[in-house]
C-alpha cells in the first residue's frame, strides 16, 4: 500500500524537534512520496532543498495569499522561476489562490498575485496547486479568465459544495482530500467525495494541520492518511487497495511525474 502525500507542510516550526527523524521513518509506514507545498518564497527556497534531501520528496514553488507581501519584492516572480526551472523535483506552483476567511489581507492584490503565478505556471507548463477559503465565485472567476483549464492541478483541501465541485471536475482538476473527510460533521465534502470520480481524487495531510479522527487537533504527518484513504473507501464502496492505488496514479498523473 503506497501512499503518496500530494500536500504537506514540513518546513513547518512544528517540525523543528523531530523533522529528521520524522521524515526518514515515514518509508518505514508505507509513504513512498511526499510533495512539500511552499507558502512563501523562503518556503519555496526550504522545498528545493528538501527535494535534494529526502529521495522521496518533491516540492512546489509558489506565494500563499495570505503571505502576498512577499510579493512584493520586484524579483519575487524571478525567484520562484529561477527555483522551478533549475530544479526538476519542483513539481507545481503552490499554494497560490485566494483566501477571504481573515479581512487583512487586500482582495484585489490576492487576485493580482494568483493570476500573475498561474501565468508563470503556464509559462513553465506545470501544474497548479490551489489554495481557496470563502473565495468559491472569485476562485472560478479568475481561473476560468486565466484559462486554468489548460494548466492542470489541484484544489487543495477543497471546501466547497458538490455544485461547485462540478466546475473544477471540467477544467480537469483534482480534489485534495485530508483529514477533514474524517470528521463527523463534514457533510458537505462526504457529498463531493462521493460525488467526484475516484480518479480525480489524490490525497494530502496538510502536515501540520487537519489531522484526522481519532487525532483531531494534534500534529498531523503522512503516516496518518490511512484514515483518510479509509473514509474514501467506506463512502465510494470500494476497498482500500482501489483507493490506495488510484490515488498513488493520481498522484504521478497531478504532479506529472513518470512512474
Ligand atoms: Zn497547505
Amino acid at each position: 500500500m503506497r501512499i503518496f502525500d500530494t500536500h504537506a507542510h514540513y518546513d513547518d516550526r512544528a517540525f523543528d524537534e523531530d523533522r529528521e527523524e520524522l521524515i526518514t521513518s515515514l518509508k518505514d509506514k508505507g509513504v513512498e512520496a511526499v510533495t512539500n507545498i511552499a507558502v512563501t518564497l523562503n518556503s519555496s527556497k526550504v522545498a528545493v532543498e528538501y527535494t535534494k534531501k529526502y529521495d522521496f520528496f518533491y516540492g512546489t514553488v509558489g506565494v500563499h495569499p495570505s503571505d502576498i507581501e512577499d510579493m512584493d519584492q520586484s524579483d519575487a516572480m524571478d525567484i520562484l522561476k529561477k527555483l522551478a526551472v533549475e530544479n526538476e523535483k519542483i513539481v507545481a506552483i503552490g499554494e497560490i489562490g485566494l483566501d477571504y476567511h481573515y479581512d487583512n489581507i487586500d482582495k484585489a492584490k490576492q487576485q493580482k498575485h494568483f493570476a500573475a503565478q498561474m501565468e508563470l505556471a503556464k509559462e513553465l507548463s506545470l501544474p497548479i496547486v490551489v489554495h481557496s477559503r470563502d473565495a468559491a465565485k472569485d476562485t472560478l472567476d479568475i481561473m476560468n479568465a486565466t484559462r486554468a483549464k489548460d494548466i492542470g492541478g489541484v484544489v487543495h483541501c477543497y471546501s466547497y459544495s458538490k455544485e461547485q465541485a462540478r466546475d473544477y471536475l471540467n477544467m480537469g482538476f483534482f480534489f485534495g482530500i485530508g483529514g477533514v473527510l474524517t470528521f463527523k460533521n463534514a457533510k458537505a465534502i462526504k457529498e463531493v467525495v462521493d460525488y467526484v470520480p475516484l480518479s480525480n481524487i489524490v490525497i494530502e495531510t496538510d502536515a501540520p494541520y487537519l489531522s484526522p479522527d481519532p487525532f483531531r487537533s494534534k500534529r498531523n504527518d503522512s503516516s496518518r492518511l490511512p484514515y483518510v484513504v479509509q473514509a474514501i473507501a467506506d463512502i465510494k464502496k470500494v476497498s482500500v487497495k482501489q483507493v490506495y492505488e488510484e490515488t498513488w496514479n493520481n498522484a504521478h498523473r497531478l504532479y506529472r511525474i513518470k512512474q
